[in-house]
């Protein structure tokens, strides 16, 4: 049984976030992560980032990961368990860890779960065919393994997850057939749709996937025009020749330890489905279990950052532990976060987080 003061589930921009404020305050932290290295979603995203100066607008994602790692060195209050998934966690606060074969037992004071989120599935005929991916799969295969996953591909969702991975699918040489789009109009930035319109990729709102085809792997689809109802106009179907078929329909928090953990939990559609109930500093309904990033809710990698440091400082702070100006530092991540989700490309957020605070 290992005993630490903090351990952090997820090595993305909120768990290292969060690390980063508790080991400047002195606390132990344990940081679990189940990937080969840390920064969670960054580490394949080669775009620049929208944003606020102080969350690394226009840097990178994957320069961005870089920089929160780096901030973490030089610290021996910090332990780092890579290649380790948590795999459970039971009502006398241990979490069971699979790391290199073998299930090892932590004891923490206090936990945050910043385990990220999960990819949607979309239901259609033949979606389990090879060639049928996630759009994060996707980016991981080419942006950190460096291997394509086909040759021509139909994106399913345009929102920025579906608009930014089709252009990194042109960027490495692969023909976007078609973008389609459920809804009437496209969801993610007009800046990413207008880098795909200019290269001549069609983007097909009010359409959707029918059914994938071929024998042991995708060959092509079947895509159709929906009506008003958002039902599909058959008669006006068409098959587009494809061997890769990328579904980027939403993400939904990953909140198996949060369950586990018998925290309250609501659905919340405006936070892309089961989040937990909060409060202001991060807290979950279980006392010592904090929360942050996407699992809390879908949103950014700006948010997830605001969202750690306020998570680390409560989790700090409840063991005793400082850093100068805890409340107007606490003040000013708060307004921060506001700040980020001002304007109408985050009412939906608003709307999530005020139904899930308590
Ligand atoms: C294509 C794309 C483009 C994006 N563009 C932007 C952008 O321009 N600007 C922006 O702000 N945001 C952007 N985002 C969103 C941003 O990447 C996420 O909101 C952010 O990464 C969430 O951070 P997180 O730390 O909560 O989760 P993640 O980055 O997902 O990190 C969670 C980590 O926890 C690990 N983990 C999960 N469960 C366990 C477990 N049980 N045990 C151990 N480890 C576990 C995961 O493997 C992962 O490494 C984009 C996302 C995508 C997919």
């Amino acid at each position: 049984m290992k005993e630490v003061e903090i351990a952090i589930v997820g090595g993305g921009p909120a768990g290292l976030s969060a690390a980063g404020i508790a080991l400047q305050a002195k606390a132990g932290v344990l940081l679990i992560d189940d990937g080969l290295r840390l920064g969670g979603q960054l580490v394949k995203q080669t775009h620049k980032f929208f944003g606020s100066k102080e969350q690394y607008a226009s840097t990178r994602g994957i320069e961005i990961g870089r920089i929160l790692e780096k901030g973490l060195e030089g610290y021996p209050n910090l332990e780092v368990w890579l290649n380790s998934s948590v795999v459970g966690y039971y009502p006398d606060g241990v979490l069971t860890v699979l790391k290199e074969e073998k299930l090892l037992k932590v004891k923490p004071k206090r936990l945050i779960v910043a385990t990220g989120a999960s990819e949607r599935m979309l239901a259609f005929a033949n979606n389990d065919l090879p060639g049928v991916y996630g759009a994060g799969a996707v980016q991981t295969l080419m942006n950190l393994y460096g291997v394509l996953p086909g040759k021509r591909a139909l994106m399913v969702g345009a929102g920025n997850i579906g608009l930014i991975v089709s252009y990194q699918l042109l960027q490495a040489g692969v023909k976007v057939e078609a973008v389609v789009e459920a809804m009437p109009k496209v969801g993610g930035y007009w800046v990413h749709a207008a880098k795909l319109k200019r290269i001549g990729v069609p983007i097909l709102t009010s359409h959707t996937i029918l059914k994938a085809e071929g024998e042991d792997w995708v060959e092509g689809a079947i895509i159709c025009p929906l009506n008003e109802d958002f039902k599909p106009i058959e008669a006006a179907q068409k098959r587009v020749e494809v061997d890769i078929i990328c579904l980027a329909v939403g993400l939904s928090p990953l909140s198996e330890l949060l369950w586990q953990a018998g925290c309250r939990m609501k659905y919340i559609p405006q936070l892309g489905g089961y989040a937990p109930f909060r409060n202001r500093d991060m807290e979950t309904t279980v006392k010592g279990v904090w929360v942050a990033g996407d699992s809390a809710g879908v949103e950014e990698a700006s948010t997830a950052m605001v969202e750690g440091r306020i998570a680390g400082l409560a989790a700090t702070s409840s063991l005793g532990y400082e850093v100068e100006d805890t409340d107007g530092l606490k003040r000013e991540l708060r307004e921060e976060l506001e700040m980020l989700r001002r304007g109408p490309v985050g009412e939906t957020v608003r709307k999530g987080v005020k139904r899930a605070l308590i």
